[in-house]
């Protein structure tokens, strides 16, 4: 591959709080996909590696009006729900699991049908500046290779996971693994199989995925403890994600979520887990503790949560945080939204919603965020908690990245301004161009 320099002016977050604006600057990038230096007119070799890039045809200017940012991280979503993205969102968890979801996954034994949607599905994420998304596959070894396949041949950088569901009681007899045994050969299975036809730089991890506490039997649950230990992988799972979920791990283990996921050695500085809406401050101490990471979805939330993340209290307390799409909890691939909703929902928790009561009582104090702390989830964040070395536009970092235009405007507007408004704005048909590794995966 040659090497690439993108020159235009960038937005980078730097930490939770804020952001990096380079009005003007030039990101080189190795023949092997990393960013080797970022370069401002200060520097003095800066006009000299800007034309030697230009003479030998390696050079990309951003037009007018179009800004440099990262690659966005989706921590949570579940690749075979894309069909049904958008539907039944009026349902309860319970029974859209059962009428709706289950059914459509279930469909994925046809490894032809699981090519089609998963072609789709990973085109649509890379379409939408998503550069690293952690996956929930099914229960089919040939459907998640399938989609391995996808994010290879397009280029999406993709964790994978083989979904883990026994427990009789909880999972429909057409979508369910066999026994325990089943379930921990499937995924050992698939594991190995990522791993024989990984190339070199490759870009997919395969990630141990027990659905969650309530479809899976506790020898499950502790022999992909076990299998996470032995192959070193990451784990991903749901924790605390409405009341139903939360109390059943309190009837049925007597714990409750995240503890019976620590029990079961499933909380660590690897895993991530989704929305966490009903966790209690002990169990968001357990979570900082074991460094694992809470995927918030708000759009999801805001459907199934049953409440809303204390975003800004996991912040300050130093919990590892990203944020994720959910599809199809949530009804939409793009990052940008979530953002949206994160602030919109930070604000909402803030304020309280009942104007019955009295202004004071009504919401939890300190509870906003920012849209510069949210697009730190959808960078720095997720990167973080996937322990990998992207989401910032800095030497040293893959060079993930996404190129947006800016709609026009009719007066000026400040650095922060457009930065908001970009955050605000931006839909698909904004984004230009998308890379992954230093790779233009896709073009608009
Ligand atoms: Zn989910």
């Amino acid at each position: 591959m040659k090497k690439l320099i993108i020159h235009g002016p960038a937005f980078t977050a730097l930490d939770a709080d804020h952001v990096q604006a380079l009005a003007d600057c030039l990101v080189a990038i190795d023949d092997h996909g990393w960013i080797e230096r970022v370069l401002t007119p200060g520097d003095q070799d800066f006009e000299r590696v800007r034309q030697a890039a230009k003479k030998a045809g390696q050079l990309r200017e951003l037009a007018k009006g179009e800004y440099l940012l990262p690659g966005f991280i989706d921590l949570h979503v579940h690749a075979p729900q894309w069909p049904q993205a958008g539907l039944a969102l009026d349902r309860p968890l319970e029974e859209w699991l059962n009428h709706y979801t289950f059914p459509l996954e279930a469909k994925f034994s046809d490894r032809d049908f699981a090519a089609r949607v998963y072609q789709d599905f990973v085109h649509t994420l890379l379409a939408h500046g998503t550069t690293t998304a952690m996956m929930f596959g099914t229960i089919h070894v040939s459907a998640n290779l399938e989609l391995a396949a996808q994010c290879r041949r397009q280029g999406l950088r993709g964790f994978v996971g083989q979904v883990a569901m026994d427990n009789p009681e909880e999972t429909p007899e057409y979508y369910r693994d066999a026994s325990p045994a089943a379930a921990l050969r499937a995924s050992e299975d698939f594991i190995q199989r990522v791993q024989e036809t990984a190339g070199a730089d490759d870009l997919v991890t395969p990630v141990i995925t027990p659905r969650f506490v309530p479809s899976c039997t506790a020898e499950t649950l502790a022999g992909l403890g076990k299998l996470a230990a032995k192959y070193d992988l990451p784990i991903q799972s749901h924790v605390s994600e409405s009341n139903w979920e939360s109390q059943y791990a309190i009837d049925h283990f007597g714990m409750h979520d995240a503890v019976t996921l620590d029990h079961f050695g499933l909380l660590t500085h690897r895993a991530v887990m989704a929305h966490g809406t009903q966790l209690t401050h002990e169990d968001m101490g357990l979570l900082k503790e074991r460094q694992t990471a809470l995927a918030h979805c708000p759009i999801s939330n805001a459907y199934f949560g049953n409440g809303v993340l204390p975003v800004h209290y996991l912040l300050a307390a130093g919990n590892r945080l990203g944020l994720g799409s959910d599809i199809s909890g949530g009804y939409t691939p793009s990052l940008y939204h979530n953002i949206r909703q994160a602030v919109k929902s930070s604000r909402m928790l803030e304020d309280g919603v009942d104007s019955k009561r009295p202004a004071s009582e009504r919401g939890v104090a300190a509870s906003r965020i920012t849209v510069t702390n949210a697009f730190y989830l959808a960078t720095v964040g997720g990167a973080r908690a996937l322990n990998i070395k992207s989401g910032q536009i800095k030497a040293g970092y893959r060079a993930d990245l996404q190129v947006v235009s800016a709609h026009s405007s009719f007066t000026p507007l400040s650095t922060q301004d457009v930065f908001e408004r970009l955050l605000y704005q931006t839909e698909a048909a904004d984004i230009r161009g998308v890379y992954v590794n230093g790779h233009l995966v896709y073009e608009n």
